[in-house]
């Protein structure tokens, strides 16, 4: 299991821009969750981005980055703004058929060093993606920085260093056995259905 870290200051922004909810909701998944994370609305106010990109610059001081890559669309904001505090180039890529490719002119040059940026880890299979991605391009993949690491149960360990501010630990489950259905106290919710709050 990766090590749990809080960033009470990130949290509380996640909290404060509804980014991150607590309660009993249905993942697009299908899985019921005691936590639901949208990074886009913490990525909503340029000035927590900006804050993030300055924390997770700090991890990655010492090796050198000629550019940070982050996955559309979660990765985009938070991959221009580590660029922007690294001062080196910042891309992206983005499914085209459902794989992950290069495009509007975006290169990664032979042996350049590549940070992937990420908003939340889950699974890590997009990081996977992406970092095949950078590899087919030439490049050396230094690690990965994200904000969030959702710590599902069973996250698979990544191959690569991996540096984030904080970890939500979700619970996640079949809704055929649900605890917070057993309960019956909180009714599921599909986060952004109207009604809810
Ligand atoms: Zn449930």
């Amino acid at each position: 299991m990766l090590t749990l870290r809080e960033d009470h200051e990130i949290e509380s922004l996640l909290m404060k821009s509804e980014a991150l909810l607590k309660g009993h909701f249905i993942l697009s998944s299908g899985l019921h969750s005691n936590r639901y994370v949208q990074c886009a609305k913490f990525f909503q106010y340029p000035a927590y981005a900006e804050l993030a990109a300055k924390k997770l610059a700090k991890l990655y001081e010492d090796p050198p980055i000629d550019v940070v890559i982050g996955g559309a669309f979660g990765g985009i904001t938070i991959a221009y703004e580590l660029a922007r505090v690294l001062g080196v180039r910042g891309i992206f890529c983005e499914r085209v058929e459902g794989v992950f490719q290069l495009r509007r002119g975006f290169e990664i040059r032979q042996g350049e060093k590549v940070l992937i940026a990420e908003d939340v880890v889950t699974t890590g299979k997009s990081i996977d993606e992406v970092a095949q991605l950078v590899k087919q391009h030439g490049g050396e993949v230094v690690g990965v920085a994200s904000l969030v690491d959702r710590h599902m149960p069973d996250p698979e360990k990544l191959p690569y260093r991996f540096e984030w501010l904080h970890s939500v630990q979700a619970e996640a489950y079949d809704p055929a056995d649900c605890l917070l259905c057993k309960e019956g106290k909180l009714p599921a919710v599909k986060p952004g259905s109207r009604g809810m709050k």
